[in-house]
């Protein structure tokens, strides 16, 4: 239920999806206008919009300058969540919006999914629960026998704090790791390859890490699927954005390249339907940071920035 107008505390709109206890935390601090989906335009929105200071929202939610003009008096947008993708930052620098995200509370448990999808695929994880299941064991035997990641090249295309979290992980499982940033970390001894076609060629496990939005576009296209080649893995923890999603389907279906683990698409929540018969892909519904912990942590930060910003105080987590 949504409150009712209380000109004491700022109005903020917070844009599902979001657990029910950052929202409960949330209407203590603040007049909240829950939105179901930022397609919505419910009577409460429209009719409060002059009011509302500030938004919460999942990074990923389209908060566009349409969205934004809506609220003339809109003070800042705090993602919930490290990326940040689906805020027009250029508006909101425009127009004296600032912008705030979840950094680091998410860190361990995204990197822990990215090594848990590296493992899922190599290991055919999911395809043995389903041979179990369904009998097969029974009727045909042991299934075929799979990859091991121990001595597998890992090749991380941003290596930030994601992508640093994986490839200790990597590294505990025998997995060597070289790396594709815009710019080469000079803390780190990792091999650095100047482009991603470079980084594909070179690895057996191609890991994307880096942030979505138009400069990391499909960036991982038909080429580097070639380059990753027929025993290469792809995993995608980053964007569904950062991956040609049709050349992904085709080189998939066509098996140059040998699978995939996914945590993200294109068009959420609509995976292709195409990779749906594959037992050489794992499928999840983008959810990398969704454990209890990291979630309740992130509400919290999300929280924190707005406070901190109407408390007239340094913001936390200021990214635009
Ligand atoms: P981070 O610490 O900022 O790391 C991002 C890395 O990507 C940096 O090493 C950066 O290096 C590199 N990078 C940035 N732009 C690039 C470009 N155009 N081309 C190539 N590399 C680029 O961020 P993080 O905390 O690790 O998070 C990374 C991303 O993970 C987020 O932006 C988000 O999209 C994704 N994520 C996904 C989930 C999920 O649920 N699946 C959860 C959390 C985060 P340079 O600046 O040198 O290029």
């Amino acid at each position: 239920m949504n409150s009712v107008p209380n000109n004491d505390k700022p109005c903020v709109l917070l844009i599902e999806p979001m657990p029910s206890w950052t929202i409960d935390r949330a209407r203590d601090e603040f007049d909240l206008i829950v939105l179901p989906h930022e397609n919505q335009r419910p009577a409460d929105f429209v009719e409060n919009a002059n009011r509302i200071r500030g938004i919460a929202m999942p990074g990923f939610a389209k908060v566009d300058a349409a969205l934004m003009e809506l609220m003339p008096n809109l003070e800042i947008a705090a993602c919930f969540g490290v990326g940040f993708d689906g805020v027009d930052t250029s508006y909101a620098m425009a127009n004296n919006i600032a912008v705030t995200n979840t950094p680091d509370v998410l860190t361990d448990c995204v990197a822990d999914l990215g090594m848990a999808l590296i493992l899922a695929v190599l290991r055919k994880v999911v395809v043995g629960d389903r041979y179990v299941r369904s009998g097969r064991w029974v009727a045909e035997g042991f299934m075929e026998l799979n990859d091991s990641p121990r001595g597998r090249r890992l090749g991380i295309v941003g290596l930030g704090r994601i992508g640093l979290e994986l490839a200790k992980r990597a590294e505990a499982f025998g997995m060597t790791i070289s790396y594709y940033n815009r710019s080469e970390r000079g803390d780190l001894s990792y091999p650095y390859f100047p482009n991603a076609h470079a980084l594909a060629e070179a690895c057996d496990v191609l890991a994307l890490t880096c942030p979505g939005g138009e400069a990391t576009m499909k960036l991982v296209d038909g080429d580097v699927l070639a380059a990753l080649g027929a025993k290469g893995y792809l995993i995608n923890i980053a964007r569904g954005s950062v991956v040609d999603e049709a050349a992904l389907v085709k080189a998939l279906s066509e098996n140059t390249i040998a699978g995939a683990g996914l945590d993200v698409f294109a068009d959420e929540p609509n995976a292709p339907e195409a990779l749906f018969p594959f037992d050489h892909v794992v499928l999840q519904p983008h959810q990398a940071s969704a454990t209890v912990e990291t979630r309740t942590a992130m509400g919290d930060l999300t929280i924190k920035n707005l406070t901190a910003h109407f408390a007239g105080q340094p913001l936390p987590n200021q990214v635009a």
